[in-house]
């Protein structure tokens, strides 16, 4: 790869970049609650979906959040998106890593004797 061809790609994936705005980690879970005797739906073993997103942080330490049905669709969305922007920036970072190293080799050639 060359230094234009890495530049060129680095401006792509900038440009395609997902808004960050609505970025959510974490991940969707779903679970069913058989809550109640009495329950017709728990008595024909449908139960009640529950959605969960659930975020894990240092430590072991984890976070859930009850979600809405509604709201299922958009954190969907959210995550998806910050997939997306964390593979873009990994993705970024090692081509401005080789940049780096382009540099190097470069004022390298520079310095020997010719
Ligand atoms: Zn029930």
């Amino acid at each position: 790869m060359t230094r234009k061809q890495a530049i060129r790609k680095r401006g792509k994936l900038v440009a395609q970049l997902p808004s960050a705005a609505d970025v959510l980690r974490g991940s969707l879970l779903r679970r069913i609650l058989h809550p109640s005797s009495g329950c017709a739906k728990c008595a024909r073993g449908e139960g009640h979906p529950l959605w969960v997103l659930t975020v894990g942080y240092p430590g072991g330490k984890n976070r859930q959040v009850s979600l809405r049905p509604d709201q299922v669709p958009q954190v969907r969305k959210a995550l998806e998106h910050y997939r997306e922007i964390k593979q873009s920036l990994e993705a970024i970072s090692e081509l401005n890593q080789f940049l780096l190293r382009l540099d190097r080799e470069e004022s390298k050639r520079q310095e020997l004797p010719s």
